[in-house]
């Protein structure tokens, strides 16, 4: 007889007594059914078939191709789609392209920017005097991208932040800024994409007739006077 076979029998508390003429509670589970195990076959015993197998599995894939990277050894390939962190457009004077209008910091679903603007001289007129992204709150969403009028910030394809302290994921003015010729490629990619200085979109509109940023369809794009 096989130890599932039966209800061991031995000293200890049993079920409590059911009282005479009571239906017993839990009764299907106090049933006890038989528990069926099948017999293992030899091969299954042994061991020796599927470890085999396993072996031999690994040993083919030994030749495929690598759909793996080593990072980080191994970068990633980025492309003007990608989105990184957000980063400030820099003028070849190396002031910033922001006139600090506050639209992005207004946009920001985890109000992420935070941008003190101030007075200048310039025709520009205002401008940043401090302009913060917390890196940490930042879900590289684009949105600030999106709506900044200036094209002043842009993703860039900066995806590795790292940093010690809180602070180091606090980027300032100086860490954000970034050379206009570095960003070229975001850049033109998003005058492609939102079509803001596209003279030919207000020709040709595109199927349905609703250009995607009316605002700006059919115009130049202004010289940077500032
Ligand atoms: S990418 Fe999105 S979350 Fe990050 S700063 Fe811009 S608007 Fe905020
Ligand atoms: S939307 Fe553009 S111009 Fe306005 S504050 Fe943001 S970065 Fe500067």
């Amino acid at each position: 007889m096989s130890p599932h076979d039966a209800t061991p029998a031995g000293p200890g508390p049993g079920p409590a007594p059911v009282a005479a003429g009571a239906a017993p509670r839990f009764a299907a589970a106090v049933a006890n059914p038989k528990v069926l195990r099948r017999e293992l076959t030899l091969n299954e015993r042994l061991f020796v078939g599927p470890f085999v197998k396993a072996l031999w599995y690994t040993f083919t894939r030994m030749f495929r191709k690598d759909i793996t990277r080593r990072y980080p050894e191994q970068k990633m390939e980025v492309k003007p789609t990608l989105h990184g962190v957000p980063v400030l457009v820099m003028k070849e004077d190396g002031a910033p392209r922001c006139v600090a209008c506050g639209l992005c910091e207004f946009v920001c679903p985890p109000r992420a920017i935070d941008i003190q603007p101030g007075e200048t001289d310039r025709p520009i007129e205002r401008e940043p005097k401090t302009f913060v992204i917390d890196m940490l709150r930042c879900i590289e969403c684009s949105y600030c991208e999106e709506v900044c009028p200036e094209e002043a910030i842009v993703m860039s394809t900066e995806y590795e932040v790292v940093g010690r302290r809180r602070e180091d994921f606090v980027w300032d003015l100086k860490k954000l800024l970034k050379p206009a010729q570095e960003l070229a490629a975001r850049i033109a990619w998003v005058r492609k994409t939102y079509k803001r200085w596209d003279a030919a979109a207000e020709i040709a509109p595109p199927p349905g007739g609703v250009f995607r940023d009316p605002r700006w369809a059919g115009r130049e794009r202004p010289v940077d006077s500032h």
